[in-house]
């Protein structure tokens, strides 16, 4: 699996969209930008010592964030988050704003001190961590430079697109495009296991050739979507006409450009397609493949990819090739060229001069809404952790991370097993059969805490101080070179699809683990000197979001070794699927801005996840003296503070472009629904806040959705 370019900043905006399907994780929140929380003291590796309770953080459920005057019944969301929503607006920098990005936007700090501190150390051994990446950000900090070459750097690969000559050479340059680090025009390609036999890593082919979030962004007509197509034509234009094309020329291509991608996302598969691993997983003879693409003959084409001794291929969407063979005839070459030279273009924007930088926020900003532009250091963290994660990890965890935080993250992940067998032999509605799979499943997931065991050193990856282009460059060449160097070899358990300090987590199926970076072991998810009732809702609900992706509608048709296999009684299968039915129609009906609602269907993995999530650490809480005592903290019973731990992890707001994009692109619901979405199904958020009927968030019993 491709981690490194699931990232969607990388290359702009499309990538992720690209591998979505076959290469997913199953995070715990969307945004894949950057980091944690720098606040060492209420980092979980930087506990106090023994009796030292003082925390930064206390009181952990603060009543100034509340809106007392809300009913817990009629609107969880506002009573537990009311007042933090309203004194805590969208900063003008950013797209959302909420506990992730406060813990990222710590972070982000903490790194750039990490950063600032390394390009300075004058005294850092040449070929060291610290040396590599403080070279890389000062490079990139160095705008002067930057700016006085304007799109030089880029020269070179404008005029070798702009030759191509018919379709062989059209094919060759996105290949060359593609292993040399300048784009990925055409289609997705990475290497991963495969998922009928996950312990052999195999080339894989995905949809891919737009540049927009999404295949709608191209195919509806009302004013929302066609304002972002202008604008993304606007975008164009602009771009070529920095380099000096005339402007009617620039028009012209961008009209040609956008009706070829366009014809592409009509090929495409839908987000809610791409959730089905048998939909997407397509097994092809190379040469088979050949024949059905007759215009693309891939042993030779793959040979110029670098992938040599493959006689076979995984395709997630056959029809998307097909429609791409034709249209490599149907279109006329110059239009090819102008294609290939928009990949490299709108890859390079974000790092040239500032006017490409500014055409490619303006556009951002019509997606985004986003109001001015992220600092210049901010962006070069992203990206030196983008690019050399693992080097910068090294120095993160070492100021950031206690060896002692690990055995603390290990007890939660072992209590929340441990909830989750009881809660797995207790299903009145699975039959034993099933369940002994399902407990196997369970006993055989790997936890990976805070950071890998063993770190790249990104050997071989040359990185100057002087041309930040041609570190991006390097680092995305090594990062395809080091892809395809998997191929023929054991599948590599030790690695990892986040860096250290990313606020985040994942489930990823074919290994069957489940990781949480250092970075989101921080309040509010963790915090040692916290009582059990905030670390159960917080973090302990985000190790049970994660296994329950093992048993989501997706994560479920994988067995415990990883491999894509039925485990499942048909009966029980069939009311496994009654009951996410059931969900799905739950986050149906929430509307997030005038007629959007949320796409059950697509976040449904998620809303299983929450929903099991949030349960089995609920039923660890009570495992702990605190879960079964009735003491008040701050006036709050401890089962109310459970609840109250998981909302203030979902509170935030979003701009209304950004939430407008989440809907259509994010599988993961909004927070202001994943607060009340689990809950509303719980016994015990019922008996917590004195909810009854008449209540608008009330549900009858026998309505309410218990899955796992
Ligand atoms: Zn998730």
């Amino acid at each position: 699996m491709n981690f490194k370019n699931n990232k969607p900043s990388r290359f702009g905006i499309s990538l992720r969209y690209l591998l979505l399907g076959a290469a997913a994780l199953y995070t715990v929140e969307a945004s894949a930008q950057t980091k944690v929380n720098p606040n060492s003291q209420t980092s979980i590796g930087a506990a106090p010592a023994k009796g030292q309770k003082k925390s930064p953080n206390a009181p952990f459920v603060n009543k100034a964030n509340m809106d007392l005057s809300a009913k817990p019944g009629d609107d969880f969301y506002t009573y537990a988050s009311g007042n933090w929503i309203k004194n805590n607006p969208v900063p003008a920098k950013e797209t959302r704003w909420g506990s992730f990005n406060v813990l990222r936007d710590f972070n982000i700090n903490a790194v750039k001190s990490i950063l600032n501190e390394a390009s300075q150390n004058k005294k850092a051994a040449p070929g060291s961590v610290e040396k590599r990446v403080g070279d890389f950000y000062a490079a990139g900090m160095d705008s002067t430079t930057i700016e006085k070459l304007g799109y030089t750097p880029i020269k070179a690969d404008l005029q070798q697109a702009a030759a191509v000559k018919n379709v062989q050479g059209v094919l060759d340059q996105a290949a060359t495009m593609r292993t040399s680090g300048i784009g990925s025009p055409l289609f997705g390609f990475y290497v991963g296991q495969d998922r009928k036999n996950p312990t052999v890593m195999i080339p894989q082919l995905s949809q891919g050739g737009t540049t927009l979030p999404d295949r709608d962004y191209y195919l509806k007509n009302d004013a929302r979507s066609t304002k972002i197509q202008e604008a993304y034509k606007k975008y164009i234009t602009q771009l070529f006409t920095l380099t000096g094309v005339p402007q009617a020329i620039a028009q012209k291509n961008a009209e040609n450009i956008f009706n070829l991608e366009k014809k592409m996302a009509a090929a495409q598969m839908s987000r809610v397609e791409m959730r089905d691993p048998y939909k997407t997983y397509n097994k092809f003879a190379v040469a088979d493949l050949s024949k059905a693409t007759s215009n693309i003959q891939w042993n030779s084409l793959m040979a110029k990819m670098k992938v040599t001794g493959q006689d076979t291929v995984l395709v997630n969407s056959p029809g998307f090739f097909k429609e791409l063979n034709t249209l490599l005839t149907s279109t006329p070459v110059a239009d090819w060229q102008t294609y290939l030279q928009w990949n490299v273009l709108k890859s390079a924007a974000p790092n040239l001069s500032s006017p490409f930088v500014n055409a490619n926020f303006a556009f951002t900003q019509v997606l985004s809404g986003q109001k001015v532009q992220t600092p210049r250091w901010q962006r070069l963290s992203s990206q030196t952790d983008n690019a050399v994660g693992e080097l910068l990890g090294q120095l993160y965890v070492k100021q950031y991370f206690k060896p002692e935080a690990k055995a603390r993250m290990e007890e939660l992940i072992s209590n929340l097993v441990k909830a989750y067998e009881i809660r797995i032999k207790g299903l009145d509605w699975m039959s034993p059969a099933t369940k002994e799979k399902a407990l196997a499943k369970l006993h055989a997931f790997t936890p990976k805490i805070a950071y890998p065991n063993k770190w790249k050193n990104y050997d071989g990856l040359e990185i100057s101080r002087s041309n930040y282009f041609q570190n991006l460059r390097n680092s995305n060449q090594w990062d395809y070179n080091e892809m395809v160097s998997q191929l023929g070899k054991p599948v590599d358990k030790t690695r990892w699809g986040m860096t250290a300090p990313t606020v985040n987590a994942y489930y990823n199926p074919v290994m069957n683990e489940i990781v949480f970076p250092a970075g989101i072991l921080q309040f509010p998810f963790f915090d040692p000197n916290a009582d059990d009732a905030i670390n159960y809702g917080g973090i302990g609900a985000v190790i049970g979001h994660e296994i329950s992706h093992g048993f989501d509608d997706s994560g479920s048709q994988y067995d415990k070794d990883g491999t894509l296999r039925n485990w499942w009684t048909p009966e029980d299968l069939a009311r496994f699927k009654e009951k996410a039915t059931a969900l799905q129609k739950q986050y149906d009906a929430y509307t997030v801005l005038d007629t959007i609602h949320v796409n059950g269907k697509l976040t449904l993995g998620e809303n299983i996840g929450d929903l099991g999530g949030l349960n089995a650490a609920y039923e660890a809480f009570k495992m702990t003296k605190q879960g079964k005592s009735n003491d008040k903290i701050d006036g709050f019973t401890p089962d109310q503070r459970f609840f109250l731990s998981w909302a203030q992890v979902w509170r935030g707001n979003i701009l209304p472009e950004s939430a407008a994009q989440q809907i259509v692109t994010d599988p993961h619901s909004p927070g202001e629904y994943r607060t009340i979405g689990a809950p509303v199904n719980m016994d015990a958020w019922y008996s917590a806040f004195n909810v009854k009927p008449g209540d608008k968030l009330y549900k009858k019993p026998e309505e309410r959705i218990r899955i796992w």
